[in-house]
């Protein structure tokens, strides 16, 4: 892809020999891809520190951070508390490669948020949460096929690496070269927000599917929120043909409300997935859901899973403090904080007749450069992208950090003050005018 010039005079040298360095001992310059701004062109942000809602690069330049470490950083970043949780987590040693009382006590609070989660198992990262997930539903039911959905992203589970296929219950291509046909093979591939292929797929193959997975609402295509009725349809379908219905909430997860998604629409998972907010910034996810399902989980049961980090002191440490500071009055204010700037968002755009729609699932919201409503994949790669990129770099210039792509979910924290929202306010006039000018071929 031809690396895009914008005509913003800024500069960021240092990060660009941070950036030429990487590119020697690391492919790419990045260790997960879309910090390359391969979508966007330009030179990635090296950051060297964040407190509260900014971001100070290696050439000293300070941003808004609307990306929020992809999720986790909801009190903002380095939030003294959980420093100081932290702090004194690693004095007493940083892993022990035994039980401790930390786990306990995070598995603890998850279990009391999430009614649907009797039983948790940590682990640490997201992927390894929906690997264990699949191979712990595909184990409890003895059924090899699995249904997700196009633009849902759980990690890079090799099955789940499958976005591709058309029409009703297609067999999924792997999407990557190194994931076989084998390990994709029995994966299916629907559109999402459709519960009539879902009612195909199990009608074409019955007693096979051993699960469906979804992100409980969207955020890896942009935001696009569950129709009304598809979860619990989802939900229905699998119990009335004897798979598991599997939340994905590693993004949404304690993020879109106390209980996640879970807490905003009601649906009962059978088993849940969680990541990011619950590792205050720190490698630390989990899955659970319904204890006679959990209870098949080595040692309890025969389906082997095991880590020598997982629920590692000083991440568990820094989860429980988070989640412990996040109380009703914590997601009031984020959510409160994120309206505020979607309107501006929306406004500013208007005012320069860019089509679009902000779309949100709770706090978490994205900006399509489409005047239609985004209701799967298909419809969000129909959006205007290189007006996003323009958009991008003219915010970037102007010290507000987007995330580098059209297809990601903004994140925002309780440490977003009006300090700055005015910063995002006073930017927005210039993005939303580059926005307007841009076309396909300056991005080409
Ligand atoms: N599931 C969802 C919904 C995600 O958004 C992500 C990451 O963005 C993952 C799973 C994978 O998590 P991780 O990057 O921690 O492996």
């Amino acid at each position: 892809m031809a690396r895009v010039s914008y005509p913003y005079p800024y500069e960021a040298k240092v990060s660009q020999t941070l950036f030429d360095r990487a590119s020697l001992v690391t492919p790419g310059g990045v260790n997960s891809p879309v910090r390359a701004f391969r979508a966007v062109g330009g030179t990635p942000r090296f950051m060297v520190s964040g407190t509260g809602p900014y971001l100070t690069d290696a050439d000293g330049r300070e941003y808004v951070d609307l990306v929020c470490s992809w999720g986790p950083m909801i009190l903002g970043h380095a939030h003294p508390a959980v420093v100081e949780a932290i702090q004194a987590a690693v004095a007493r040693g940083t892993s022990f490669g035994t039980p401790g009382e930390g786990e306990v006590a995070l598995a603890e609070e998850i279990t009391a948020r999430i009614e649907p989660v009797e039983q948790v198992r940590l682990v640490s990262s997201g992927t390894e949460a929906t690997m264990s997930a699949i191979r712990l539903a595909r184990g409890f039911t003895g059924r090899s096929k699995v249904v997700k959905f196009a633009g849902c992203y759980h990690g890079h589970v090799d099955a789940l690496l499958a976005a591709a296929g058309s029409g009703l219950a297609t067999f999924a291509l792997p999407d990557t070269p190194g994931v076989t046909g084998a390990q994709a093979g029995d994966t299916i591939v629907l559109p999402y927000n459709d519960l009539e292929a879902v009612r195909a797929a199990f009608a074409a193959h019955p007693g096979e599917i051993a699960c469906v997975i979804t992100e409980a609402a969207p955020g890896n295509m942009g935001v696009v929120t569950p129709a009304e009725g598809f979860n619990q349809g989802l939900a229905d379908l699998c119990r009335q043909n004897g798979a598991l219905y599997i939340s994905d909430e590693v993004m949404t997860g304690f993020r879109t409300s106390r209980a996640g998604w879970y807490g905003v629409d009601g649906v009962r998972p059978d088993l849940m997935t969680f990541g990011k907010v619950m590792g205050g910034g720190f490698p630390a996810a989990a899955f659970g859901g319904r204890a006679d399902v959990m209870a098949h989980l080595a040692p309890a049961g025969p389906v082997y899973q095991a880590g020598t980090l997982s629920g590692n002191p000083v991440a568990t440490a820094a989860g429980l403090a988070q989640l412990r500071l996040l109380d009703d009055a914590a997601y009031a204010a984020v959510d409160a904080v994120s309206e505020r700037i979607q309107g501006l968002v929306a406004d500013a755009l208007a005012k320069e007749g860019v089509a679009h729609r902000v779309q949100t699932a709770s706090n978490m919201f994205s900006v399509f450069f489409t005047a239609d409503p985004v209701r799967n994949y298909d419809e969000a790669k129909q959006q205007e992208s290189f007006r996003f990129n323009a958009f991008f770099h003219s915010m970037l210039s102007q010290g507000v950090y987007l995330p580098p792509s059209a297809f990601e979910s903004w994140f925002v924290s309780t440490a977003h003050d009006d300090a700055a929202v005015e910063r995002i306010a006073a930017a927005l006039p210039a993005a939303a005018r580059a926005a307007a000018q841009a076309t396909p071929e300056a991005s080409a």
